[in-house]
Formats: C-alpha cells, structure tokens, sequence
C-alpha cells in the first residue's frame, strides 16, 4: 500500500502476579499521582476506565509508569495493575477496573515511576498480512477487519468487491458470528457502515446497495495498530466514494475506525467486549444529504445459523423481532443458535450519538440483520467540515443474553465509574545546563554537541550546529541566560548577535543584540515574524540577560496524520524580568521551525553564525 503505518509503542507493559517482578522495583519512590475511581450509582465488574496523564510529565517523556492499587498496596505491597498507555495529547492512561466495584463505592490507585518493563501475561494482540487484519488473545480469534477487496461468490457482480469491513466476529468459543454475500443479499458484509439513500450534488448515490454502481466504501490506510494488556485494536481510515459525479469518481465521505477490544472476559468467561467508532467528515464542497429511509448506518448481518427460531432479538425496551423494527432503543440483543449452542451480540449506541436513542431496522422474520439507523427519524445533512462521530459497543455473548449483563454493560458505556487524577509528587525543576557539561544535550542531528563550555557558561562555536534537548517537552517553564557578542557597527540587523530559543523546535523565540531599538516581530524577544514583544528590555551586548517563558503547548485531538489543532500554543514571557509576551496565543510555528503536531519537542538553541554564550537553563515541566 506504501502507507506509513504507525505502531503503537505501548509504552508500559505489566504483569499483574509474576514472582519475577518484585516489589523492590517502586518500593522506594513517592507516587506520582493518586487516582480515585467512583463506581457511582451502579455496581461494576470488569469495566475499562481511563484518565488522561495531564500534568504528568513523566509520561509525556515515556518514562515507565506503574499503576498500582492502594488498597493492595497495603495488604501486600506494590504490586502493579496492568495499564496501557493511548497515545493523545495529552496521553490516556487506561485500565480494566478488575472484579466488583459495588455502586457507590471507591477504589484508589496510585501512579509510580518504574525501571521495569516487563510483558504482560495476556495481551489483546493485533496481527496483520496483506488482505485481513486479526484481532485475538492468545490463540482464540476475536474479530477480522478485511483492508484488501473481497470479491463476491463466482458469477456475481463484481461490483460487489469491497474492503473495510469485519467478518467474521468469532464467539469467545469461536463460533463464526458473521455472515458475509447471503444469497438473499449480497451486499451484506459482517458488520460494516454505509449509508444507504443519499443525494450528492443533485443525484442519488447508494453507498449501500452496490449492484447499482452510484456508491462504494474503501479501505484506505492503516493509521495505528494497538496491541496490549488492557486493549487491543486498530485505527483506520476509509472513503465513501460516488463512482458516477459529473467529473467522475469523487471521494464523498473520509471516515476513520477506532476499533478496540477490551481485555475482559474471554472464553473462560463466555464474553469479549469491544467499541467502534466512526468518525466521518465530508471531505467533498458540497453536503451529502440524507432523506428519510428504513435502513443505513452501522450493519450487522448474522450468521446463517441463526434463522427463524434459532434467532432472537431483544431490545433494552423489550421489544422483540415481532415489534422491534423501528422502534429505538439504547441497546438491542442480536443472538441465535449454531448447532447446539446459543451466541449473541448486543449492540449498544452511545448516548451523545445523534439521534440518540437510534432508531433500528430489525428483520421481523428469516436471518437476522440489525442496522443503526438515524435516517428513519428524518432528513438530515452531513456538512462539509463537520465531523460526524458514532460510537458503538459490542457485547458478545454465549448463551442467551441476561438483561441484567446487558444492562449493566450499558450504564458501564453511558455512565462510566468517574475517574480522578491528583498529581502528588511536586513539580521537579530540570537542570539542562550547569555549565557541568552537555549530558542533556545533543546537535541538531542527535550527534554530540561541538559548542564550548567556558567556566559556567556555553558558547556558540559557529557553523558547528545548533543544539537541543535529548529530552521532549510540552508543557513547561523554562528560564536561561545569554550574553551577546558586542558586534561592529557596520554589522546591522539580523547579523547582530542571532540566535534564538526554538520551542519544541516550532516556535523560536529571537535572541539578536536589539538594544535601544523600536520592538520589531524579528527583534530580541519576538515570536520570530509573528509578534514583536510588548516592550524593548534588551541590555547591552556583553551583559547577562535572561528568558523565563512559560508555554502551554498547542492541544490536539485525534493522532499521527489525523491530529487536529484544536487550541494554539500560549506563552508568556519575561525577559530580564519584564513581561513581554503576556498569555498570547503562538498560531502557528515560526520561520524554520518543524511542523506543529500533538507530539512533544525539543528546546533548541540556535546556531546563526554568531557566538552567543548561554548559561543557568532550567526546567520545570508543567
Ligand atoms: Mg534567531
């Protein structure tokens, strides 16, 4: 495909009980953080819980952390809960809230530094070739997502070929759940999500039914792999396509999957849970209109088995395959029999879903077929850059399902245990330089640093690089000094003593000889070309100045090439302790500066040719 293909370094792995991981490991540092989980109103078992690291420094800079349970750390010493870090800006940390949590109950976890690295007993493991991509534990398959086309049974048509799709989802026991190109439809592809009646500049395009050739949906990219203690699973990106505009083919809808398996339940338990998610955006200038219809959206068509009265359904207001269809519900229960055994899946919609509670299409006799679908309460219109979200969660099941399960896997989705984190460790300054040496430090390129170090100071050497931090920074405060060279008169401008402090790489705030000048966007304390400094506090050419800059950096949603900017970077800025730069928003990165993105960077100190002495730099991450 010749896609970049991230793989999610998960950055922690650990074992709950191994007699290989003792407790000496954290035995002796001070938490980082206190995590208090609230069950709320409903008693939990089993539930995946998470918290975003903000504030958190160490886990910004991949540190190894721990989750321990204070409550277990008491009785018998620290041993670690497994937890998995997402990636995100700022991070989440996720975890399975182990056995029963009564309703109204507390549970309290604490975050620690760790040495150790250690693999999981279990993972939720994603494996990959060149058509399917699978997700299992151990050796039982949970489910398959199909990126390479699959062609329909000989002698159909072959517009019928489509990639971006789940079959089979597999029982904990490994019945295939799945029915993909039935006789009575050939369209249908496991569990997949088109929408059905659509209007596009003027004309209809079915992206369901794809026999009439208007509409189709692609796989196009892997954009992450997940594998891990607590989940497993994959996010991809996919094109709804009309095939027939008047310029031709024209990608409509861009769709991204977020496709998790929690690590809870198995074949021992009977149950796999898992989400998904879509994100759609109409990437095309005009709107794709959605008129009123029965069926399109999140699909589901189940096994062949599972037919007349070796299938049911059940909807969380009780409606059943008699009187389901069209009625709306928070979850519906999908279940039938192969050979012996009774399996199902529960289909949950989340409630900020739109139209929440959706409407269903259920097939009231024959196979079984269950589809979300918002189309059935109107008309509506998905807007050129507006992004659409559905979420679902999936509970698969032997047995018939209990309303009970199924109820309390709902209230887990829609109303999950609240989780808090209080940081306890303090703020912890970073020596970057001492005038010691450059151990934090390295050339633009990684290599060693070929500045001097002249008594407490560091010099510039010229043309021998600039420098920067082997550490990455987000949030922080940071404060240096530097002393400029007293330049010839006949040197002007930008020539005069250049160097600068390159935020995360990004964002270079100027160091250049200013004194006694007009405040310029490319003087001494500018965002360089974006914003002259509020005042001139320059001092002369010789003398020590100093930098205290406090930067909150950009904040993102969504990762990799998907990341949106949804907040600018913010600085504020003392130079020689007067203010500015106070609280202002940095749009974008300056001159030469890398591209802004989610991940953290770098402080750089810039080689321009001249020698500018730096000294006393100091850290605190935010
Ligand atoms: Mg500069």
């Amino acid at each position: 495909m010749g896609n970049r293909i991230s793989i999610r370094i998960i950055s922690m792995f650990i074992l709950v009980l191994s007699a290989t991981l003792t407790n000496q490991s954290v035995a002796d540092t001070e938490p980082l953080a206190t995590i208090t989980v609230e069950a709320g109103k409903h008693t939990r078992i089993d539930t995946p819980v998470s918290v975003t690291l903000e504030g958190i420094p160490e886990a910004l800079s991949n540190v190894p952390i721990q989750l321990c349970e204070l409550e277990l750390v008491r009785r018998s010493g620290r041993l670690p809960v497994a937890s998995q870090i997402g990636p995100g800006n700022p991070p989440r940390l996720w975890w399975i809230l182990s056995g029963t949590t009564p309703a109204g109950s507390k549970r309290v976890f604490q975050l620690f530094k760790s040495p150790v690295m250690s693999m999981p007993s279990t993972v939720v493991e994603v494996t990959k070739d060149d058509s399917v991509l699978q997700i299992r534990r151990g050796d039982t398959k949970i489910l398959q997502y199909n990126h390479a086309p699959v062609p329909p049974p000989e002698g159909k048509n072959p517009l019928y070929t489509r990639s971006g799709f789940i079959h089979p989802l597999w029982s904990p026991r490994g019945a295939v759940l799945t029915n993909i190109h039935p006789a009575d439809h050939i369209h249908h592809i496991g569990i997949w999500m088109p929408w059905t009646k659509t209007k596009f500049e003027g004309k209809e395009v079915d992206f369901w039914n794809l026999a009439g050739g208007q509409g189709t949906v692609r796989f196009v990219k892997f954009v992450s792999t997940t594998s891990g203690p607590v989940y497993g699973g994959f996010e991809v990106e996919q094109e709804h396509v009309a095939l027939k505009t008047a310029a031709g083919e024209k990608v409509v809808l861009k769709e991204t999957w977020d496709v998790r398996v929690y690590n809870i339940g198995g074949p021992e338990k009977g149950y796999w849970l898992w989400d998904f998610v879509s994100r759609q955006h109409v990437v095309a200038d005009s709107p794709l209109h959605l008129p009123e219809y029965r069926y399109g959206g999140f699909g589901f068509r189940g096994a062949a088995e599972w037919e007349g009265e070796n299938a049911a359904y059940l909807t969380s207001e009780g409606k059943t395959r008699k009187d389901g269809h069209a009625t709306r519900a928070c979850w519906c229960d999908t279940s039938g029999r192969i050979d012996r055994d009774w399996q199902g899946v529960t289909f949950y919609s989340h409630p900020e879903n739109f139209r929440h509670p959706e409407p269903m299409r259920i097939w009231p006799s024959g196979q079984v077929f269950f589809n979300w679908a918002p189309s059935q309460a109107g008309d509506w219109v998905m807007e050129p850059g507006k992004e659409y979200v559905f979420r679902y969660r999936q509970y698969v099941h032997e047995g018939k399902v209990k309303v009970a399960d199924a109820e309390r896997i709902w209230h887990d989705y829609a109303e999950p245990p609240k989780v808090k984190l209080e940081r306890t460790s303090k703020e912890k300054e970073i020596v970057l330089f001492d005038g010691t040496d450059f151990s934090h430090w390295t050339d633009q390129n990684g290599k060693p640093v070929r500045w001097e170090i002249v008594g407490d100071a560091m010099k510039i050497v010229p043309r021998k690089g600039s420098i920067m931090t082997k550490r990455k920074f987000r949030d922080f405060k940071l404060h240096l000094e530097f002393k400029l060279p007293q330049m010839p008169p006949n040197v002007r401008g930008q020539g005069r003593g250049n160097s600068g402090v390159y935020i995360q790489r990004r964002y270079e705030v100027q160091i250049l000889d200013s004194y006694g000048l007009e405040t310029m966007n490319n003087g001494c304390g500018s965002l360089y070309k974006q914003r002259a400094p509020d005042k001139n506090a320059c001092k002369k050419p010789g003398e020590w100045q100093s930098y205290d800059i406090i930067f909150h950096a950009a904040r993102f949603e969504g990762q990799g090439n998907n990341a949106k900017k949804v907040k600018d970077a913010r600085i504020t800025m003392r130079h020689n302790g007067v203010l500015i730069h106070d609280d202002v928003a940095v749009p974008n990165k300056t001159g030469a500066g890398r591209q802004e993105g989610p991940e953290p960077g770098p402080i750089l100190l810039q080689e321009h040719g001249n020698e500018v002495w730096f000294r006393n730099i100091r850290i605190v991450p935010l």
